[in-house]
């Protein structure tokens, strides 16, 4: 019997494992720019830090949590989010004290949600973000958001709407709290078994309901914007005239709470919808943390983040055709010995180019040339070297361009300059530097560069 993978995992390899690599390696590439340097916390944390953190009343605590006791009795959860694990290593290392803040970290890796598969759903997933700890400058806000917004950009998501709202300070949200506990309380009895709970441990949640009944009852509830004290007020105000002068665009939306408790202040949602009119709904979220530090026994200090889901957006760019053809394994060369006998030859002229950091396959099946011709088409190598009895006779190989089609013979003394020559970058009819041949007279032009400007 074949066992089959865990409900809800999803397996990532040849051409889609290149889609993800091309996605966390922008992420990175531009997080490095903002300043942002790599943080790998495990994967296993303490029951309890999620608990504290990112709270009782949420449907991740509540619901989504895989939770198992060690042979030592512990209670031991799969991360359901990067945070919480972050805030944990920043103070059990004490880096606040060791290092400038804020303290700017990235991160990329799977988080595991005990939720309903579905389309774009999953229980493992992977997230990537940052978090700005230490500082309460509301430039960090800005600049995480921009940090955002800056690596959508780099992958071409033009469409992007960002949701912005805030859950002021501390003061604005018990005000808050209290007016809700008002509204529902009068309401609740028609309300889902869920918000009952929620009500009694945080009305805010209620808010994020997905029952359609409960959905109508919290179309009228009171507005978050009617009960932020001044000071939140002009902090919100002071955060979106910061994001006008960087020129990103927003739409304050007053009904945006965020799912996990640790929010206050600011929080955010970038929303796409692809050229196709598909809506991909949240594809990365975040927002700005006042207590969660000191909540797991660190100073008082604040500090913000954003999250992607890494699946969400290789969907969005697969839909909206905007990953590059280059990010593909692309094969150099493909090395095809004509017979058992001179396979030996082969693997050692493989190691050969190898060394001289060229990709090289071989093929180590005994078939004909026209099977081995297929197997490199399929590879989509670039080159094949065929070996066989007059070759190794002569100390030679034949080298053929696989998209013109030309082939010539090379003495394996000259093998090396002649590969080095074959990609040395010249100027393509596309006006870009490529490894084509288009240069010379009568030759086609197969670059990827030339294929993008076609389409
Ligand atoms: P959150 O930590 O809930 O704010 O989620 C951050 C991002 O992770 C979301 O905007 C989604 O892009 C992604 N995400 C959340 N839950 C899932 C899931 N179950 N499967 C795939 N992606 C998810």
């Amino acid at each position: 019997m074949i066992i089959i993978g865990v409900k809800g995992t999803h397996d990532i390899y040849n051409n889609e494992a290149c889609e993800f690599s091309y996605v966390e390696n922008v992420m990175k590439r531009i997080s490095e720019i903002f300043a942002f340097t790599e943080v790998r916390p495990p994967v296993l944390e303490h029951s309890e830090l999620f608990v504290r953190s990112v709270g009782e009343s949420s449907d991740v605590v509540r619901k989504e949590m895989y939770t198992f006791l060690d042979k030592g009795d512990r209670s031991l959860t799969l991360r359901p989010e990067f945070t919480a694990g972050i805030a944990r290593l920043i103070v059990q290392n004490k880096l606040t004290n060791l290092q400038e803040l804020p303290i700017k970290m990235y991160y990329c890796g799977p988080v595991f949600r005990y939720e309903r598969p579905q389309l774009g759903r999953y229980r493992q997933f992977n997230q990537f973000g940052v978090e700005c700890i230490g500082h309460d400058n509301p430039i960090a806000d800005v600049d995480v958001i921009s940090l955002a917004f800056t690596i959508l950009q780099s992958l071409g998501l033009d469409n992007v709407t960002l949701k912005i709202n805030t859950l002021g300070d501390e003061e604005s949200r018990n005000n808050y709290r209290d007016a809700l506990k008002e509204y529902f309380s009068k309401r609740i009895d028609k309300m889902c078994p869920d918000c009952k709970q929620r009500l009694e441990l945080n009305p805010l949640r209620i808010l994020d309901c997905k029952v359609p009944e409960d959905k109508e009852i919290v179309k009228d509830a009171p507005k978050m914007s009617n009960y932020l004290t001044d000071a939140a007020k002009e902090k919100f105000k002071y955060i979106l005239s910061l994001l006008e002068e960087m020129a990103i665009p927003y739409e304050v939306d007053d009904t945006l709470v965020r799912g996990l408790d640790y929010y206050s202040d600011v929080v955010f949602e970038f929303h796409y919808k692809s050229s196709k009119g598909n809506d991909y709904g949240a594809i990365g979220a975040g927002g700005h943390y006042d207590k969660l530090i000191k909540e797991v026994g660190g100073p008082d200090v604040p500090g913000v983040g954003f999250s992607f889901g890494v699946e969400r957006l290789v969907s969005v760019l697969k839909d909206d055709e905007l990953i590059p053809n280059d990010v593909y394994n692309n094969l150099e060369f493909y090395v095809m010995p004509m017979g058992a006998k001179y396979q030996p030859t082969g693997i050692a002229v493989a190691n050969i180019i190898r060394m001289n950091g060229y990709s090289v396959d071989m093929c180590l099946d005994d078939i004909k040339l026209g099977s081995m011709f297929k197997r490199a088409e399929k590879k989509n190598a670039k080159f094949a070297i065929i070996i066989g009895e007059n070759e190794v006779a002569n100390g030679k190989v034949i080298l053929k361009n696989l998209h013109t089609q030309e082939q010539l013979e090379v003495k394996l003394n000259d093998l090396k300059d002649t590969i080095d020559e074959l990609f040395e970058e010249h100027e393509c009819c596309c006006g870009d530097d490529c490894d084509c041949d288009c240069e010379e007279e009568g030759h086609e032009c197969h670059c990827h560069c030339h294929d993008k400007k076609e389409n």
